[in-house]
């Protein structure tokens, strides 16, 4: 089928095309109705039918594929490998859940997840799932203060966590920043489930620590039945990055959440049962709950859990498991993908990538100079995919496996089945059909199965959040902006906090940024808007370069300054040509690998730099401030 039609479809009629894809999971009743958008914008999807998630990724596959793999785990930092097979994994939850039970989880209640990239972590996920319990998983190695909002918003009764994640070869003790969470949190959880991984020497509070390997040995031989939960039962609470502010709580269900893996899985990343899927993020993000853990294992597919940076033993190392494991559908992020260019492309080339079908990439823009630079060094089709925490799975993208169709590079692709993508205009909300035209990018309701069902606890910030950002509708705002091509590609352009505007011009920071970073000498950029008397607002550029030693003196780094700005007056016109560009040798990101604009925005305009507890290397943003700050 084309997509066209495909697309329309499930536009024109959901209830078909939906109930359609509901049969690529199993249901212990099936729904009655479709969709329920009798209140507006909350949407319930498969009303009436009961199912599990963690059936559906583990039990329903042990009938034809038990002894397949079905979770293999790799640390590069502890220097083990194991595979699960689907049999394996089966009793591993089972033990995990009934050992949960016996700490008094129950269907409803939260269990917060603080670990590492551990077997045991996708263990307490998928049986948090098998009892309806709710899972917030967060970031394993997240200060204390991050981790204690996110207690109190969760308020689980159990937290599971290890002694210690690891990173390039460094041990990160977990305990302690656990222990100081529950400390600074309003809601102290009832107990702690402890995996010790024998990485930290670890304090034990007496009658709230419980340690996992005892308890797992009294229940080897658990038997623990999926609890059928109904298709709308919240299957966790996730997170959002905090880009741009405080984290949103997203609250995911289970039924629409499952049928979208699962279509994604066969329409967009055309994994098939007995292969191996490869995504290199991690649990604590959207990424990793739907293509590490959920979607993969729906599809009966094995799963690569690793632990590790893209470049410890070598660059290879990611490539070398591609041909071990014979991947055939690989999933990463533009800031790896940048990583891996600092090294030799030689990396890439040294192992058989022969079963790898193609890379998908997402989280962040995909410049066109990283996208080439990976595409030439893998001979891989790479697919960039955009989408969010709140929607759980893509966007825009290419379903190539609905239809074959070329993709553009900067372009991210078409909306996704299900997704009545909009762009608006800002400021009156009218609908932009012309190409080129830029607009914020939103979706009509309702929003597809999979997608947020409304912020956690509070439906009231979902509604005012999401779906009263743009004047005159009742639509939900993505926040970021972009345009759409005469063949229906969309760009985004950054967020709509990133909008710049110089004396009139409207100008998305990713455009500059673009723009500079096409320069050779030039690695990585952010662009902000600082306010500015004169033009309303002025682009500030920050560069880190490829050999930090070409900006080494204030000439060199003038000269340099010079060349970029023309780069830019040719590329995009003087008028986006930023005040300054300033060499630095990191930019303040999250721990999911985004530029953090907001905060040096911020430090720019000597305002404080709001939440930062997401924040990967503090240096980073001191260095911006010792920059701004110096006289000049
Ligand atoms: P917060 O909402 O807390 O500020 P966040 O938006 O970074 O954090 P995520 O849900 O992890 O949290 O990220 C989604 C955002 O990432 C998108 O709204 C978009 O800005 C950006 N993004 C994701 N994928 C792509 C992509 N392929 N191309 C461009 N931007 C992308
Ligand atoms: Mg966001």
């Amino acid at each position: 089928m084309d997509y066209k039609t495909f697309y329309q479809r499930s536009i024109d009629d959901p209830q078909g095309f939906w109930a359609e894809q509901a049969r690529l999971i199993d249901w212990q009743q099936p729904p009655q109705t479709i969709c329920d958008y009798s209140r507006p914008p909350f949407a319930r999807w498969f009303v009436g039918g009961t199912t599990n998630l963690c059936h559906n990724a583990v039990d329903r596959h042990l009938a034809e594929r038990a002894d397949q793999n079905a979770l293999i785990h790799v640390s590069t930092e502890t220097g083990t490998e194991r595979a699960y097979s689907f049999r394996e994994l089966h009793t591993e939850v089972q033990r995990m859940a009934a050992v949960l039970q016996s700490l008094g989880v129950r269907q409803g209640d939260r269990v917060l997840i603080y670990m590492p990239m551990i077997p045991e972590a996708v263990f307490a996920m998928l049986a948090c799932t098998r009892l309806g319990a709710i899972h917030s998983v967060v970031f394993g190695g997240f200060a204390s203060v991050s981790l204690a909002s996110r207690i109190d918003d969760a308020q689980p009764c159990v937290v599971v966590s290890a002694d210690a994640g690891s990173r390039s070869g460094k041990v990160v003790p977990y305990k302690p920043l656990l222990d100081e969470a529950i400390r600074l949190a309003t809601h102290k959880p009832e107990r702690v489930l402890m995996v010790n991984r024998g990485l930290a020497p670890m304090d034990t509070v007496a009658g709230r620590d419980a340690d996992y390997a005892s308890l797992r040995e009294q229940h080897l031989e658990a038997q623990v039945p999926c609890i059928w939960v109904n298709a709308d039962h919240p299957s966790y609470t996730l997170y959002t990055s905090g880009t741009t502010g405080k984290p949103k709580g997203v609250q995911r269900d289970t039924g629409g959440y499952a049928v979208a893996l699962a279509a994604s899985m066969k329409h967009i990343f055309c994994g098939n049962p007995g292969e191996t899927y490869f995504s290199t993020s991690d649990i604590g993000w959207v990424v990793g709950h739907s293509y590490i853990v959920y979607g993969p294992l729906i599809a009966g597919m094995a799963t690569i859990l690793y632990e590790g940076l893209p470049v410890r033993p070598d660059a290879g190392i990611w490539w070398q498991l591609v041909e071990k494991y014979k991947v055939t559908v690989m999933f990463s992020a533009p800031t790896a993908v940048r990583v891996l260019k600092k090294h030799d492309a030689a990396f890439l080339k040294k192992y058989d990538l022969s079963s790898l079908r193609a890379l998908f990439l997402a989280g962040e823009p995909l410049d066109e100079p990283t996208a080439q630079w990976i595409a030439d060094s893998l001979g891989k089709p790479i697919i960039d995919n955009y989408w969010q925490t709140e929607t759980g799975w893509p966007i825009l993208t290419i379903a190539n496996g609905v239809e074959k169709k070329p993709s553009k590079f900067g372009s991210p692709g078409v909306p996704m089945y299900g997704y009545r993508v909009k762009l608006l205009h800002e400021g009156t909300g009218e609908e932009l059909t012309g190409p080129h035209q830029k607009g914020v990018l939103a979706i009509e309701g309702p929003l597809p199965p999979g997608c947020m069902q409304t912020v956690w606890r509070d439906d009231e910030r979902f509604v005012k959040t999401y779906w009263s950002a743009v004047p005159n509708r009742q639509v939900y705002s993505t926040f970021d902006w972009a345009i759409r091509d005469e063949d229906g590609y969309y760009f985004i352009l950054g967020r709509t906090d990133d909008v710049i505007n110089v004396a009139g011009h409207r100008l998305g920071t990713r455009e500059i940024e673009e723009s500079i970073s096409s320069h050779p000498k030039v690695a990585e950029v952010a662009v902000v808007g600082v306010a500015d008397n004169l033009k309303g607002q002025v682009a500030m550029a920050f560069a880190v370069l490829k050999d930090p030693s070409e900006a080494a003196s204030e000439a060199q780094a003038l000269q340099l300054e010079g060349e970029i700005m023309k780069v830019v007056d040719q590329q995009l016109g003087a008028v986006a040509r930023p005040a300054r560009v300033r060499f630095v040798t990191a930019l303040p990101k999250t721990r999911s690998g985004k530029l953090l604009r907001r905060a040096i925005q911020a430090v720019c305009e000597h305002r404080d730099p709001g939440d930062l507890t997401t924040i990967e290397d503090p240096a980073a943003l001191q260095q911006i401030q010792a920059i701004v700050s110096a006289p000049t």
